[in-house]
């Protein structure tokens, strides 16, 4: 029997970040609109534990998927991992093929949610007359990125890095073309040109949701109102962020909690890289001796390091060798007390929910920004890939909430530089401003999210409107 729910098909780009960001969105339509979700997940390799432990226990509306996994023996060998991810969704279409067929034999789907970055899958949702939408886990300013691409190639003929003059989005703060997104840096690049079809295809979607909200990015949300850059409605439902971690009786997990309750409040940066982000051997070192001579208490989420790529466990999460063994001789010894080490994988939002945080040292990916915004935690912005440096600018030149650490001519942030912006972000006149930004981005995202806030009502109306497509037949 067909259900009564509305049923909607969520697709996910490859990476965990991406998937944490469409559960999130999937539980807000489940529990605020009564839909059904499917989730259908493609991936390199097996699926990581920590991607099963985001899955776990969600509600039973919410069905997932594994595609088959690509095989790393079938990807090109020195393809940059954003490349990797574009030739994997195309490997995957078949399979998608297969799954929305028999899906749409027992029910209507009455929308097809495609990542940005996924966008190929959409191929699928015309083949079976299904309406398509694009989620955009990303910032305002990203999609502002996105959509002015088009034109912004065509007014330049150098690579966006040697341009003089800041590039000025629509509705966004300056920008230097360094500090766009990774994949626009080669003109000539398979990626970029993949890009570009992607920019020209987004418009078309019959609504693009981004994962932001009014208040933190007000003059580019505006813009999109009004429809000068794409005609398709642009819906800011953000900030959507995973709260606490399904993954309490893990003895890891606990005992990190355990120490956080004895810190003081406020007291404990946290440093992560996010899922993926690996640094380089020195640059390990560097971060390590940086943490050392801050003196302030640390909450250290290490990876081994990887001197070829800055995405080195982009697929796998885990490191492949023990990160402690990359630390300097003594470090575990001399910070012992008021520092910890977590290899790979801890609870990141449940710590910047937990009181002893106060401060963030983050690769600058979109869900740790807002995890840190809705928890009101300021933060050091060391960006490594994707539009991360974007996001480093959002939040140190336009809302101010953030320190970026200076990269030496060596392309080393130096450990001295390191314990100066620790200390910086931790204590003084500098952290007293930020953390007022911070409470009243905090306030301001709460709102966002509550009964009748600007991020719900949004969501209310694409929700009436695949409530609508059900009842067309
Ligand atoms: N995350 C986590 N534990 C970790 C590292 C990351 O729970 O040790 C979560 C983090 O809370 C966020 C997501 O993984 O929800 C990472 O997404 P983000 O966009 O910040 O960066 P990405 O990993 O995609 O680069």
């Amino acid at each position: 029997m067909e259900d009564e729910a509305p049923h909607v098909a969520v697709l996910p780009s490859i990476g965990i970040g991406h998937l944490i960001s469409l559960i999130e969105f999937s539980k807000k339509l489940v529990h605020h609109h009564n839909f059904h979700i499917t989730l259908i997940i493609p991936t390199i390799g097996s699926p990581p534990d920590a991607m099963i432990e985001a899955l776990h226990g969600l509600p039973s509306t919410i069905n997932h998927i594994f595609l088959p996994p690509v095989q790393y023996e079938d990807m090109p060998k020195n393809d940059p991992t954003r490349l990797l991810i574009v030739k994997a969704t195309s490997l995957s279409l078949s399979p998608l093929r297969q799954v929305i067929k028999s899906l749409s034999a027992t029910t209507k789907l009455v929308s097809f949610i495609a990542d940005a970055f996924a966008i190929d899958f959409v191929d699928v949702a015309e083949e079976f007359n299904v309406p398509w939408y694009v989620y955009l886990p990303l910032s305002a300013m990203c999609l502002s990125l996105l959509l002015y691409l088009p034109t912004l190639s065509e007014l330049v003929s150098c690579e966006y890095r040697d341009l003089i003059e800041p590039v000025k989005l629509p509705g966004c703060i300056p920008i230097h073309g360094n500090d766009l997104f990774a994949g626009l840096q080669d003109h000539k690049s398979e990626y970029y040109q993949w890009l570009l079809s992607m920019t020209k295809r987004l418009p078309l979607a019959k609504g693009i949701m981004i994962n932001s909200f009014r208040e933190l990015e007000a003059g580019t949300i505006r813009v999109f109102q009004e429809k000068t850059l794409c005609k398709s409605p642009v819906y800011a439902i953000g900030p959507l962020v995973r709260m606490g971690t399904n993954n309490l009786d893990n003895d890891d997990v606990s005992n990190c909690l355990k120490w956080l309750d004895d810190q003081a409040q406020g007291s404990v940066i946290l440093v992560s890289f996010g899922s993926g982000g690996t640094l380089s051997n020195e640059q390990m070192n560097e971060l390590a001796f940086g943490l050392e001579m801050s003196e302030h208490s640390f909450l250290w989420v290490v990876k081994s390091p990887n001197n070829e790529s800055v995405t080195g466990t982009y697929f796998s999460i885990q490191s492949q060798n023990d990160p402690f063994d990359f630390l300097p001789r003594g470090f575990l010894g001399r910070t012992e007390g008021r520092g910890l080490v977590m290899p790979s994988w801890a609870p990141q939002a449940h710590i910047l929910s937990h009181a002893s945080t106060g401060g963030f040292l983050t690769h600058c990916g979109w869900n740790s920004v807002s995890e840190s915004i809705v928890n009101g935690v300021p933060m050091i912005a060391w960006p490594l890939f994707a539009e991360q440096k974007m996001n480093a600018v959002l939040l140190t030149n336009d809302i101010k909430v953030a320190i970026r650490p200076k990269v030496g001519e060596n392309g080393l942030v130096v450990r001295e530089e390191i314990s100066e912006v620790v200390k910086n972000l931790m204590g003084g006149e500098e952290r007293k401003r930020m953390c007022e930004v911070m409470s009243g981005l905090k306030e301001a995202a709460a709102k966002a999210l509550a009964i009748d806030g600007d991020s719900s009502n949004a969501l209310s109306e694409l929700a009436m409107e695949w409530t609508n497509h059900k009842k067309i037949d």
